[in-house]
């Protein structure tokens, strides 16, 4: 009897997570030129898609994704008729774009060939419908280059990326985000797969700072997706026009019935409306922004010191840390009754503590961010003259940030 093959999705191995899945059968495996691909069965979530050791899509809850990075923004709009889809190769988000019969065009600029003719033969659910629509074109291309170049303008623009690895690490950055603001029409709404907030928290962050320097609304919205492993999956949101987000639930559920009322199974205009209320802790990472951070992080850094040392002088202290601009954005403190949580081992007079997660929500601790101040609040013991060292969330491969030995001296 064949030992049974489980394949691991190995976005997170390097924070010391993984999630495996028994393959019980293998349909297809190839490299592309561009990304590993592997596409088997799994007895609980049916078709499984990996791209480069990330899942992409599975059979079982692909819908609640496609459904929600569609019919979001189409009907928070309320009048498209174009649609951008940059990535998209399973062609499940163009599948329900073209669900609403009012749209014209669903263009889809996806870099990679192959996914696209793998799709055509292993996700007929998704292509057969899709192709055989005439309103759908699909471009092969960099998605990079097509935002910073074509002439046309779209309503809405849904970015169905694979994660900031590989080809797709380009669609994460503030050109790409430019050049999708260049090619929205006027109010135009666009959205983005943005990664689980608990596992990718400077991600979200990196987007989100992007987005506030280029729109007027910028936010996201959550859904969990049992396969996109690790809680809130969040997809950022950004347009000029404020009022498209508040549209009301009644308002939302007359569109819809307008759109042709067809079949969903996770969007509801409720959910719709219910998915833009954040949990504090995502809240806090669509607020914090790279250019604020030294800032933030001196202010932080006092107020802790401050707390621990029991004196209120010098609020506000600044500090020169070593090496290169930092970027305060997922830096993660954890604590527990009052003490910095990671390595709490590590935690004696002039030690080092290795902040991991800022989590208001831990034992003893308040933390207020509010633009670029903040407050902290630590009841417990005192930790006088410890130094704090934290590693960038968003390039895990940063070296730690050693700051000046100066902390007791407030
Ligand atoms: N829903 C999935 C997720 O959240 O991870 C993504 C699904 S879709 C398969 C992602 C697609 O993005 C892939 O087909 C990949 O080839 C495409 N892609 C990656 N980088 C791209 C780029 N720079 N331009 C256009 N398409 C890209």
């Amino acid at each position: 009897m064949a030992e049974q093959r489980w394949i691991a999705e190995t976005l997170f191995e390097s924070d010391g997570f993984r999630m495996s899945y028994a393959a019980d059968r293998v349909l297809y495996e190839t490299q592309t030129a561009h990304q590993h691909l592997v596409l088997f069965e799994n007895r609980q979530f049916g078709k499984v898609l990996m791209l480069d050791g990330a899942t992409q899509v599975t059979t079982k809850d692909e819908f609640i994704y496609h459904e929600m990075m569609t019919h979001v923004p189409i009907l928070a709009h309320g009048k498209v008729r174009e649609v951008l889809i940059i990535g998209g190769g399973d062609c499940g988000i163009a599948e329900e774009a073209l669900k609403h019969r009012a749209i014209k065009r669903v263009t889809q600029v996806e870099i990679d060939p192959a996914v696209i003719e793998f799709a055509k033969r292993h996700f007929p659910e998704f292509t057969k419908p899709v192709f055989a629509d005439k309103r759908f074109e699909c471009v092969i291309d960099d998605g990079m280059r097509y935002v910073a170049e074509t002439k046309r303008r779209f309503d809405v623009i849904i970015v169905d990326s694979t994660d900031p690895q590989g080809p797709g690490a380009v669609l994460f950055t503030k050109a790409f985000y430019q050049g999708c603001k260049r090619c929205l029409a006027p109010g135009g709404i666009l959205v983005t797969q943005n990664g689980v907030p608990m596992l990718q928290p400077g991600e979200l962050a990196s987007s989100l700072g992007h987005f506030r320097e280029l729109f007027r609304d910028a936010t996201c919205y959550v859904a969990a997706i049992p396969t996109y492993v690790g809680g809130h999956m969040a997809m950022g949101y950004a347009s000029d026009d404020r009022r498209l987000r508040a549209a009301s639930e009644a308002t939302i559920a007359a569109r819809y019935r307008r759109a042709g009322r067809f079949a969903t199974r996770y969007w509801t205009p409720a959910v719709h409306r219910a998915a833009f209320a954040l949990p504090r802790f995502i809240a806090m990472q669509t607020q914090a922004r790279a250019a604020k951070t030294q800032a933030l992080f001196g202010a932080m850094r006092s107020a802790m010191v401050l707390a621990h040392a029991g004196c209120l002088a010098n609020v506000g202290g600044t500090c020169t840390p070593t090496g290169g601009s930092v970027n305060m954005e997922g830096a993660i403190i954890n604590m527990v009754n009052g003490y910095p949580a990671a390595n709490i081992s590590t935690i004696t007079p002039g030690g080092i503590v290795l902040a991991t997660q800022i989590n208001p929500s831990a034992d003893g601790v308040t933390v207020g961010v509010v633009g670029n101040s903040v407050t902290i609040d630590i009841n417990g013991g005192t930790v006088p003259n410890c130094r704090i060292t934290y590693t960038e969330a968003t390039s895990p491969n940063l070296s730690p940030l050693i700051l000046p030995p100066d902390v007791s001296g407030c």
